[in-house]
């Protein structure tokens, strides 16, 4: 059985882009008869909007995207919003602790940053220099509120297969060094979260944007550590603006609800989203129910979706 999961996380409204991956990650689970899990991620409280994660259930309904456990239904692995889920993040933790395979880091951003040699990971920042490396299990820990727990990286390479991109390796520690599993008031961080998560709900199947990928890497670490099964990965092409960059505010307003509020109709987002995914022909409109049967990875697109801005992308229905 293919279980898969939405997994918004209400840091502000739901765009085009995230549309358009949803619509995937649902397809890939629902064209196989399986399970579709609703989570909330909403641990990064400083950047949480207490509106966004109606707002996201909305869109999905409008989208027409369903699920068969959520916040709103139940199901067998509830609770289904991360914040309420704390004490299994911290299980996993003490025993990553117990094992060695994490250690308080000190270091601020810009320790980082200014650490000779720290070469950049693109837009993921700075490569963790090491600095913090030689605690070990049993070492007096630093005071409480001045350190994140780190997670150390293996020095072996890492390989899985991806449903998009194939054939991904890397070396985790030279690649992507040394990550944090919690912030530094102790709360999970996002890399820890999604696994305990995805572990615990059963995942087999992960679809998200592509942004994500490096993150599969940190993430499968986490798995082999636990002893848990990981999932299969599908990372999809993100949508950008016309210049290059990763959709946003300064690209125009794609935000979901406010194509609802200019009288576009769901079927329009969904068809573009499909038609941008290799599933119908450009201008059609069609829900996500009618994509289920001409669903697969084989005719998705390997490039990113580039918007132009100067053409408007729906009309309304009059
Ligand atoms: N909550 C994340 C997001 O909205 C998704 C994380 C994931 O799919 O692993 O970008
Ligand atoms: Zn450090």
């Amino acid at each position: 059985m293919v279980i898969g999961r939405l997994a918004p996380s209400p840091t502000g409204a739901q765009h085009l882009g995230n549309a358009r991956t949803y619509l995937l990650a649902w397809l890939a689970v629902r064209s196989v008869g399986g399970r579709v899990i609703l989570r909330i991620e909403d641990i990064d409280s400083p950047r949480i909007k207490p509106w966004a994660t109606a707002q996201a259930m909305e869109d999905l309904h409008w989208l027409g995207l369903d699920w068969d456990e959520g916040p709103d239904l139940g199901g067998p692995h509830a609770p289904y919003v991360q914040t309420e889920r704390l004490p299994l993040y911290h299980q996993a933790l003490d025993r990553l602790l117990r094992d060695d395979r994490i250690y308080p880091c000190t270091c601020t951003r810009t320790d980082i940053e200014q650490a000779a040699s720290a070469p950049h990971l693109g837009h993921e920042g700075p490569l963790y220099p090491g600095t913090c490396a030689a605690w070990r299990y049993g070492d007096a820990k630093p005071s409480e509120g001045t350190y994140c727990w780190r997670f150390r990286s293996s020095n072996q390479p890492l390989t899985f297969i991806d449903a998009v991109s194939g054939k991904q390796t890397a070396m985790p520690l030279t690649d992507l060094g040394d990550f944090p599993v919690t912030r530094k008031d102790g709360g999970a961080a996002y890399q820890l979260a999604v696994v305990v998560d995805d572990a615990q709900m059963g995942v087999t199947q992960v679809v998200r944007g592509d942004d994500l990928l490096p993150s599969a890497f940190r993430q499968l670490q986490i798995y082999h550590a636990l002893n848990l099964n990981p999932p299969h990965f599908a990372h999809v092409p993100l949508v950008l603006g016309e210049d290059g960059r990763r959709l946003a505010k300064r690209h125009g307003d794609t935000r979901l609800s406010w194509f609802r509020e200019q009288g576009i109709l769901a079927r329009q987002i969904v068809g573009w989203a499909a038609a941008s995914a290799g599933l119908c022909q450009r201008g059609t409109e069609c829900m996500p129910q009618d994509l289920v049967h001409s669903f697969t990875w084989e005719k998705l697109p390997r490039d990113p979706v580039t918007l132009a801005s100067n053409v408007p992308l729906f009309k309304a229905h009059q």
